[in-house]
């Protein structure tokens, strides 16, 4: 079930790092990254928070090391967790030494707020002995103050200059394994500025448009564009949401894009139109619900006719299409099956589980005798009652001309005395 991958920039040279078992960089997959929201001292809790994201899609889990209890709770954590873990560090240089004592895969410095050469280098020493790589997370709305007066704000050049600084003091202690992100709430911002870092270094990058908020758009729009330009080795897809939704999030724009193997459903569904027999968009979130927790690498299509449907969309994988009460089940545009309405959805679970357990060609060899002409039967009843105008258009455009017409010939008010 070949989907055509992304016709994009070949993806840009970057060395490669490790995070615990999960690859950075080099030609490595794409990775999916999280940040929990729980307390990091509540390690049952975190942990529980990190398999949902991790049974979600993300490959590494970034969790808070503010206070001491934290560095405890992640001692705890690491050790249980089915994905490295990476601690954010930010003020305070003696967490990221906690950390690292704790066992933790990665740490995420902000130079913004860890600003002590000296600090700085202890930490890198330290992550350098255990063998433990460091992002640089530059962050447009944290810059180094005085960063922010020598390039008169936020630049692409001043956050690009940060992360600079931080790896000349990494230099000095002969540390290099590093990942940078220039994040920035900004689109256009954290777009020049990824540009300019993927042309100023060959760590890996780290992509990421920051405070986000709820909406999906941001961060489509930020990370699809570097992306689509060959710029980008991990991505967190920050939204102002339940972190499981990030990941889903994040997992579907890289499998969207061809740069992720798909692990579960691509649900597409018609935007409906007078012809539509169903409420497609109810139905559309019912399959989107039932089929989204099951690991099925397939494209599903839910279509607002038979008419239409089938063959609208007739390259999915497996479709559902209504009509006269019923759902005609289509495996590549080829009516299989005929089922009431009401068992649609479950239908179409079923047989979607069957298509990946069983393949396309015996389940088009399982179709139901008499589908088709059940189906054909249906198109055709439903394409004499409503016609090839299921809009009504013609209708209305007569109605519109006739509306017009009679209120030439309708005399209006009689103009009243002068104000
Ligand atoms: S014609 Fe049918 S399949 Fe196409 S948009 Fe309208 S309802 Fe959906």
């Amino acid at each position: 079930m070949a989907r055509p991958t992304l016709i994009a920039a070949p993806r840009r040279p970057t060395r490669q790092i490790h995070v615990g078992t999960v690859a950075v960089g080099g030609g490595a997959p794409i990775s999916v990254q999280s940040m929990t929201i729980t307390k990091t001292a509540d390690v049952e809790g975190t942990l529980a928070q990190i398999y949902a994201l991790a049974s979600a899609g993300a490959d590494i889990v970034r969790c808070t090391c503010n206070e001491e209890e934290a560095a405890e709770g992640l001692a705890h954590i690491v050790p249980r967790s089915p994905v490295p873990i990476v601690a954010d560090i930010h003020f305070h240089h003696e967490m990221a030494l906690a950390a690292l004592e704790a066992g933790v895969q990665g740490l995420r410095l902000n130079p913004g707020n860890l600003r002590k050469e000296a600090e700085i280098k202890q930490v890198a020493q330290e992550a350098k002995d255990r063998g433990v790589p460091i992002r640089i997370g530059v962050n447009a709305g944290s810059l180094h103050p005085e960063l922010y007066k020598r390039f008169g704000g936020a630049t692409p050049e001043a956050l690009v200059e940060s992360a600079k600084m931080e790896l000349a003091y990494f230099a000095e202690v002969d540390f290099d394994d590093v990942k940078i992100s220039v994040k920035a709430s900004s689109v256009p911002l954290m777009i020049e500025a990824y540009r300019l870092a993927s042309e100023t270094f060959d760590h890996p990058l780290h992509l990421g448009v920051t405070e986000a908020g709820p909406p999906l758009v941001k961060g489509t729009a930020g990370i699809g564009t570097l992306l689509a330009e060959g710029i980008g080795d991990t991505i967190r897809y920050s939204l102002t949401a339940d972190p499981v939704e990030e990941v889903r999030a994040g997992r579907q724009l890289l499998e969207a894009m061809g740069l992720r193997e798909r692990k579960s459903v691509d649900l597409i569904a018609c935007p409906s139109c007078g012809r539509a027999e169903i409420d497609v968009i109810g139905v559309a979130r019912a399959a989107q619900e039932a089929l989204e927790s099951r690991q099925l690498p397939i494209q599903v299509a839910v279509m607002g006719c038979v008419v239409n449907g089938p063959g609208e969309a007739r390259q999915a994988d497996l479709g559902i299409a209504a009509g006269r009460r019923r759902g005609h089940l289509f495996i590549k545009g080829k009516i299989v099956r005929v089922v009431p309405e009401d068992e649609m959805v479950a239908a179409l679970v079923e047989e979607a589980e069957k298509l990946v357990a069983e393949g396309i060609d015996a389940r088009l060899a399982a179709a139901d005798a008499g589908a088709e002409a059940e189906a054909e039967a249906d198109r055709r009843m439903l394409l004499e009652a409503k016609g090839e105008d299921a809009n009504h258009s013609a209708q209305k455009v007569e109605l519109i001309r006739k509306t017009i017409e009679e209120s030439h010939e309708t005399p209006g008010p009689a103009p009243g005395p002068p104000r």
